[in-house]
């Protein structure tokens, strides 16, 4: 069969709106549950085209928060070969059940939290990569998720493409995903940018970062009272830097806190006060950058010399990477990154 009459074939047949079978099913969107339907096809088409548009053809797709589906819809025309969608919201089961039985039966169906559900096994396993420096895998994330969830998940997600592990047990499987558009200018802010943070260093240290567009928070039912960015993320064959996720992230959270600051200040945050000046000033020679700089101007390839110098300089002092600055005394049972304290700092920049 010619392409474009697979993908025809591939294509949902005609249903009642969105619109209507929210109406019909009694689907009001769940204000605790941040919970806002994009129900104009052409903006879920446009996310769609975002995820890669015809590379989709034949693809197996995630989606994350399909709600009653409409971008799910979108997703099936855009003639993929599989869809699976996790959901915590079980009142959107029967809306999903006719996308499942419209699709022939194309369309798995999870019930769960994304922030804890295991993709690794999620897809039939010929599609792993060889490894993960080839070409990305005929996989993809999509979705559109409340930002209490989005901000959280990015930072796991990121942890778990640096770790390979989760769905990236496939290789370097994509994502397109929604956030506060805030949210999304940091994550690909660059340096000198006022927007840049430790969600930008952290973003693009493991992925190529792109914003698409932007979505008017009207277009949205209920209206949130934000905009919203859609991003697409593909993981790097080759990460930007070199030492473990928990040591970059403490890195850029410690000189983050200070981001106006000359960088000294925050760079000296990472070593006990008896050896502060000596290390911290070290550092600061051996990467050759100006301590009046600030945190916000600095290069990802300057945030990486700098977390490679510092993860070397742990290996040889006992207890310096588990010092923290805001205790008083080193405590080795903080959590090494706190996903709601990140949360806050990534909204307030
Ligand atoms: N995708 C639909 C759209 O674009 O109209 C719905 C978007 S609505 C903003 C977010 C959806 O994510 C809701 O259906 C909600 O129930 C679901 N959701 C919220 N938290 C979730 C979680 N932790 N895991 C899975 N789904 C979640």
């Amino acid at each position: 069969m010619q392409t474009v009459q697979k993908v025809a074939a591939m294509r949902l047949p005609p249903l009642p709106t969105v619109r209507d079978l929210i109406n019909l099913f009694g689907l009001r969107a769940k204000k605790q549950l941040s919970q806002n339907f994009l129900l104009d096809p052409r903006i879920t088409d446009k996310i769609v085209r975002a995820a890669g548009g015809k590379k989709l053809r034949g693809a197996h797709v995630c989606e994350v928060g399909p709600g009653p589906g409409p971008i799910t819809r979108s997703i099936f025309n855009a003639g993929i070969e599989r869809l699976v969608v996790i959901e915590k919201d079980k009142r959107f089961l029967p809306t999903l059940e006719i996308l499942a039985s419209a699709s022939g039966n194309r369309l798995d169906i999870h019930l769960g939290d994304v922030l804890s559900f295991n993709m690794s096994k999620m897809f039939p396993e010929e599609l792993r990569a060889q490894d993960w420096a080839h070409k990305p895998p005929p996989i993809n994330i999509i979705g559109n998720l409340p930002f209490s969830v989005s901000t959280p998940l990015i930072i796991r997600w990121l942890m778990d493409i640096s770790e390979r592990q989760n769905v990236w047990t496939y290789g370097r499987v994509p994502l397109t995903l929604t956030f506060q558009k805030e949210v999304a200018e940091r994550i690909v802010a660059l340096e000198r940018d006022k927007q840049r943070c430790r969600l930008s260093l952290m973003s693009q240290a493991y992925c190529d970062v792109e914003l698409k567009f932007l979505i008017k928070g009207s277009s949205f039912v209920p209206k949130p009272d934000v905009d919203v960015g859609v991003v697409h993320m593909v993981p790097k064959s080759v990460p930007s830097v070199a030492v473990p996720f928990k040591v970059f992230e403490k890195v850029t959270r410690t000189v983050f806190c200070m981001r106006q600051k000359y960088c000294i200040i925050p760079f000296k945050r990472l070593f006990p006060e008896s050896l502060r000046h000596t290390l911290a000033g070290e550092l600061l020679k051996k990467i050759h950058v100006d301590p009046t700089r600030r945190p916000f101007q600095l290069t990802m390839e300057e945030f990486s010399d700098m977390a490679s110098i510092y993860w070397e300089t742990c290996q040889k002092i006992e207890g310096l990477f588990e010092y923290n600055f805001r205790a008083s005394v080193p405590d080795r049972n903080e959590p090494e990154w706190n996903s709601r304290v990140l949360e806050n700092e990534i909204l307030t920049g």
